[in-house]
């Protein structure tokens, strides 16, 4: 049995005010805890940003002290969790960026040649910042088209040897792509409810968010950073996973 802990009533109440509940599918819940301060460098610029964090729990309580005193418990460390960069008037603005950006360890962290999702990362948020309203949403849960780090490793032995991405991702058992939405479009749902304009070169995520629910009424493209590391990486996207190719449009990416 776990210790009963007391908190003190101040941090709970500075808690309640930044916590939401949203109500999610089979009596789940997604706690959203923000809007916290989150000025970022830019490209060598300081832009303010409000970021989000959430967690989807297998609990229904609007008890704050219940949820700080279970999540002490939990090794969160372990997992991953998702979040979102928001910028100017998101709720109210007319028109809207929005980019769901999938993990990579790899890109976003250590700047991989091998796809373009760090490239993609920083140039999503300065359209963003350049369009005055939008938001960023990180998703945890989706390193290597959903098929983990550990696995993506193995795929990117597979790719040395001669498989696509995609031929890699099949012969390790998995989909080509298993990402889900669901839960960051119930917590976009929360934070505007006008329709937006997603950034992504691909349209079956495009199809992929509409059939999940998702308000589209435009779709901006972002192409950029090809190098001799991932130029066949991305050809193969184009090919085989649907994405536009440059010569429609103007460049390639691994993210989407
Ligand atoms: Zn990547």
């Amino acid at each position: 049995m776990p210790a009963v802990k007391h908190f003190d009533p101040k941090v709970i109440s500075l808690l309640s005010e930044k916590i939401q509940r949203i109500p999610s599918d089979q009596g789940k819940s997604i706690y959203l805890v923000g809007p916290i301060k989150l000025p970022v460098n830019l490209y060598g610029e300081t832009v303010e940003f409000k970021w989000y964090c959430w967690l989807n729990c297998r609990e229904e309580t609007d008890d704050v002290e219940r949820i700080v005193a279970k999540l002490s418990d939990i090794n969160l460390a372990e997992m991953q969790q998702s979040s979102v960069l928001v910028h100017g008037d998101f709720a109210n603005a007319e028109r809207a960026l929005i980019r769901f950006h999938s993990i990579c360890h790899t890109g976003d962290i250590f700047g991989s040649k091998r796809c373009d999702c760090g490239y993609q990362l920083k140039q999503s948020m300065k359209h963003i910042v350049e369009h005055g309203h939008g938001a960023l949403f990180y998703l945890a849960n989706h390193e290597g088209r959903g098929i983990g780090l550990f696995s993506k490793a193995m795929a990117y032995i597979l790719q040395e040897n001669g498989y696509d991405t995609v031929d890699a991702n099949l012969q390790l058992g998995f989909v080509d792509d298993s990402r889900d939405y669901g839960d960051a479009i119930k917590v976009l749902e929360a934070l505007r409810t006008k329709p937006v304009t997603l950034i992504t070169n691909n349209p079956k995520k495009l199809d992929a968010l509409t059939n999940a629910g998702l308000d589209v009424e435009d779709r901006v493209q972002l192409w950029g950073d090809v190098s001799e590391y991932n130029e066949k990486y991305l050809k193969t996207k184009v090919e085989r996973s649907g994405h536009m190719g440059e010569e429609e449009e103007e460049g390639c990416c691994n993210n989407d």
